[in-house]
Order: structure tokens, then C-alpha cells, then sequence
């Protein structure tokens, strides 16, 4: 069955697209923790950090980077942001494309992030 992500991917299902290339794509969560909360997801499916080989190392890099152009993009670059993967259930990973949770837009608490 195809993960939620990847029916956005293919525009099944509408979403607040960001910023996309060949690579990745980045939206507003639906359910958003904070005043500025943004997914950004491999268009390869990897089911959870845990499960990249070697071979997505690069592309984990990838991500980061397109993390700091959404930051800027939505204006949160320079008063600070929060990158985060939930990995599994202690994390509450809830689906299992992987993808990068970028926070912002207030001051953050951290106790769990
Ligand atoms: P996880 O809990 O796996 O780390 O993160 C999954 C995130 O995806 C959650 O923050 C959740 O709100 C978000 N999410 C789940 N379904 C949808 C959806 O259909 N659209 C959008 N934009 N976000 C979603």
C-alpha cells in the first residue's frame, strides 16, 4: 500500500506544497506543533532513518540542506529552527516514509522536542 507521502508525491491527495525538485518534496503539516511546521520528504521511499544504507547517506545530506532553504523560505532562518526524524515507536514515528520535521516560527521548549 502507498504511504500517505508518496499519494501526495503523486498528487492524490492535496497538500501545501513548499518547495519540490526531482528529489524531495516539502509541505505544511497537517497537524502542525509549532507556528511554522514543515515536512520535508524523499521522493525515495525509506521507510525510517534506521533503514538507510550507505548508498542515502548523500541524500540524507540532501535533505538538510533543502531544510535551510524551506527555513528561509518561510522566514525562519535567521530567528532559529528545529530539525527532527522521528524514528519508531518510542519516537512516535507515525509514518513510515521517512521525512524531516522542520519547526519554527516561536520560541521552541525542548524537554522532547
Ligand atoms: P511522524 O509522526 O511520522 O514523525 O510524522 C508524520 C507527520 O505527518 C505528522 O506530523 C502528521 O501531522 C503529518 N501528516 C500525516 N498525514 C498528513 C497529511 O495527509 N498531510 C500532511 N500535510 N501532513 C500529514
Amino acid at each position: 500500500m502507498k504511504s500517505i507521502f508518496r499519494r501526495i508525491i503523486e498528487r492524490e491527495i492535496p497538500a501545501e506544497i513548499i518547495y519540490e525538485d526531482d528529489r524531495c518534496i516539502a509541505i505544511h503539516d497537517i497537524h502542525p506543533v509549532a507556528k511554522v511546521h514543515a515536512l520535508i520528504i524523499p521522493k525515495k521511499e525509506i521507510p525510517r532513518l534506521s533503514e538507510a544504507d550507505a548508498a542515502d547517506r548523500e541524500l540524507l545530506g540532501y535533505l538538510l540542506g533543502i531544510a535551510t532553504i524551506v527555513a528561509a523560505k518561510l522566514g525562519i532562518a535567521d530567528t532559529g529552527f528545529r530539525v527532527v526524524i522521528n524514528n519508531g515507536k518510542d519516537a512516535g514515528e507515525s509514518v513510515p516514509h521517512l521525512h524531516l520535521h522542520l519547526l519554527g516560527g516561536e520560541p521552541l521548549g525542548w524537554k522532547h522536542g
